[in-house]
């Protein structure tokens, strides 16, 4: 049985991970510090023996048990809110955490997956954006933690690719969206459906001309599987190019949830970027992957998570965060 660990397993993708490794009949190690994740999202998991919870911060010297064939690297806070409100943790869990497990990977000789993103290209000045595209980052800016966070954990992943002749696939990920995602992390898909099911405002940023192109989670972690199992070790975009402005998108959540809510427009705030949209001709042709859940279903399905969620989930400020360790 080949054993796989997947960091940051109680987040919205990595509890959907490993949901997809124990499915396809691996014995999978879940290690998460909670201060994003929520355990209520791998709870179904824990009878099943083949599933292992270790409570962890990967930014401190990380040991697992016996052998090990692969790791999945997904730890990191990833919305605007969260990495606004934890910046320098953002920081380590991107360079140090990242460093730690590319130890472990060398010390058991195992391939290594990191979940990289769509920010590394920043605000974009080439559309659609290819792997080729090097980027526009402003280091000093807000996002600035994530996106030189996750730019540094490439620069490191490759060198020891290069150095090590460790096995290593890094994953560029856009917008996904899917069950599972906090209804407070301040992402505009559970914004808005947040604010449709408590009878508020939808809030637009800046006029809503803004563009992003939304991936339904299943797809992504198709992606995702088919690049780890793969002989690529140059990062590859996983995201669905079907690009909305986010007034559209406001629109189409008011339609979807038969709600009549207004929408308000409040300031754009800083660096966020203009447009977005993957090329992935890439990961067609060399994994063979394209997304295949519309929008439409995909925030059905979605709208439907958030709506059998308990009533008092839509008015929780925060899930699952350590008091004293997140500062107010
Ligand atoms: N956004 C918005 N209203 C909200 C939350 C977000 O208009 O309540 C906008 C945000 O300014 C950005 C887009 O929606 O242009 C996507 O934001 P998100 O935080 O989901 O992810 P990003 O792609 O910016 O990292």
């Amino acid at each position: 049985m080949k054993k796989v660990l997947i960091t940051g397993a109680a987040g919205f993708l990595g509890s959907h991970l490993c949901d997809r490794f124990i499915k396809q009949g691996y014995s999978v190690i879940a290690m998460d510090n909670l201060i994003t994740g929520n355990l209520s999202n791998i709870e179904h998991l824990f009878p099943n023996k083949h599933f292992e919870f270790f409570h962890h911060d990967v930014t401190k010297f990380v040991h697992v048990p016996g052998k090990l064939d692969y790791i999945l690297h997904f730890a990191s806070p990833a919305s605007p809110i969260d990495y606004l409100k934890i910046p320098i943790q953002t920081l380590k869990v991107g360079a140090m955490g990242t460093h730690n497990l590319l130890g472990l990977a060398k010390a058991k000789n195992a391939r290594i997956l990191v979940a990289s993103t769509s920010e590394v290209y920043g605000d974009p000045e080439v559309h659609p954006q290819p792997e080729s595209y090097k980027g526009h980052v402003n280091p000093v800016g807000p996002r600035g933690v994530y996106d030189e966070a996750k730019r540094y954990m490439e620069a490191i992943t490759m060198a020891y690719h290069t150095y090590h002749g460790l096995e290593t696939r890094i994953v560029r990920i856009f917008n996904t969206y899917g069950p599972r995602m906090r209804l407070n992390d301040g992402r505009v898909l559970p914004a808005f459906i947040g604010q449709a099911l408590r009878d508020e405002d939808l809030t637009i940023f800046g006029d809503g001309s803004q563009t992003r192109s939304f991936c339904y989670v299943d797809d992504l972690i198709e992606g995702i599987y088919r690049l780890l199992l793969s002989d690529c070790s140059d990062p590859v975009n996983i995201g669905n190019p079907d690009e909305i402005t986010i007034k559209e998108f406001a629109e189409e959540i008011v339609k979807l949830t038969g709600k009549n809510n207004k929408v308000v427009y409040k300031p754009l705030p800083k660096d966020d970027p203009m447009q977005r949209q993957p090329n992935i001709d890439k990961a067609r042709k060399l994994l063979d992957w394209s997304p295949k859940v519309d929008r439409a279903h995909g925030l059905q399905i979605t709208y439907d998570y958030f709506k059998s969620l308990p009533k008092e989930e839509l008015y929780r400020k925060e899930h699952n965060t350590f008091e004293g360790y997140v500062r107010k």
